[in-house]
């Protein structure tokens, strides 16, 4: 069970009694780390909570699944990091003054598989009109992941979208006559045409649109920077700016979009950045374990 690897690290009492638990000590590139701060209930109030990492920063919010003055952040490695010893460092203000608390975590390099197309180079090319859609719904889906709504919608452990084979894993580096242009951005699975596709958790939906990869698209916002995303369906189940439940059917599979058969491809977001949905659904499960 994962939960077994969480590394508790008790920190002297110098100034607030606080417990930081980490997750993972290595992740791999696009994996998430879940950190857990507990704070003694005797000390004043933490004014402001947040980590760094590879250059940005994290918010911490208050974890509702756990009792006392509990708080999480997720902290998403990106695809393209490099493998390296990195810097973690958890920042808290208590009573106007700044402490750090730094941890060393081991990025290390995923495996991903790689997959070999040779694609003619006339076929690979992009019309200008469809260029401009593609860069303008690039755009549109950035802004969406880069906006953290503060609540969390999320109730209980993240479900699957549906019951099916992964007939394609997160992360695949794709190479076109032997560049590397892509990498896999999600989890696929089978379906066939028409099978429902479900929600993993609660949420909002965020956008309901037919997109020129993606094609008949659903994004859900879970609150607290968490996205999940649903492509190539056949139909649609809900509209925009609907709440929906976790097992809510969204739509159906299909086949809409670049695809080359019917099936689901599924992404997550967290605090911006594309991660290994799987990964994710994983590490979030330790939010609601005691
Ligand atoms: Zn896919």
């Amino acid at each position: 069970m994962k939960y077994l690897l969480l590394l508790s690290l008790t920190l002297l009492p110098l100034f607030a009694k606080i417990d930081i638990e980490l997750s993972n000590g290595a992740v791999a590139n696009a994996q998430t780390l879940l950190i857990k701060l507990h704070a003694d209930a005797e000390e004043p109030k933490m004014s402001r909570i947040y980590a760094a990492f590879e250059g940005k920063r994290y918010p911490f919010y208050r974890n509702k699944f756990e009792q006392g003055r509990s708080f999480y952040a997720l902290i998403p490695v990106s695809y393209y990091a490099k493998p390296k010893e990195s810097r973690l460092t958890v920042v808290h203000i208590e009573n106007g003054k700044k402490f750090y608390n730094s941890y060393l975590i081991e990025i290390y390099k995923g495996d991903y598989k790689s997959e070999k197309l040779s694609v003619a180079p006339s076929r690979a090319q992009i019309s200008a009109k469809n260029r401009k859609r593609i860069a303008r719904e690039r755009k549109e889906a950035h802004k969406i992941y880069r906006t953290s709504t503060p609540r969390l919608y999320i109730k209980k452990a993240l479900s699957l979208p549906m019951e099916s084979k992964i007939t394609s894993a997160f992360g695949n580096r794709r190479l076109f006559n032997g560049v590397l242009k892509s990498f896999h951005s999600g989890t696929d699975f089978r379906a066939k045409t028409g099978t429902p596709i479900r929600a993993v958790a609660d949420g909002r939906v965020v956008l309901v649109k037919n997109r020129f990869f993606a094609g008949n698209s659903v994004i859900i916002d879970h609150g607290q920077g968490i996205y999940t995303g649903y492509y190539h369906m056949s139909r649609f189940k809900v509209r925009k700016g609907q709440f929906v439940k976790r097992g809510q059917i969204l739509g159906l599979a299909g086949a809409t979009g670049r695809v080359t058969g019917p099936h689901l491809h599924f992404e997550v977001h967290v605090n911006g950045t594309l991660v290994d949905p799987l990964q994710f659904i994983e590490t979030a499960d330790l939010l609601f374990w005691k």
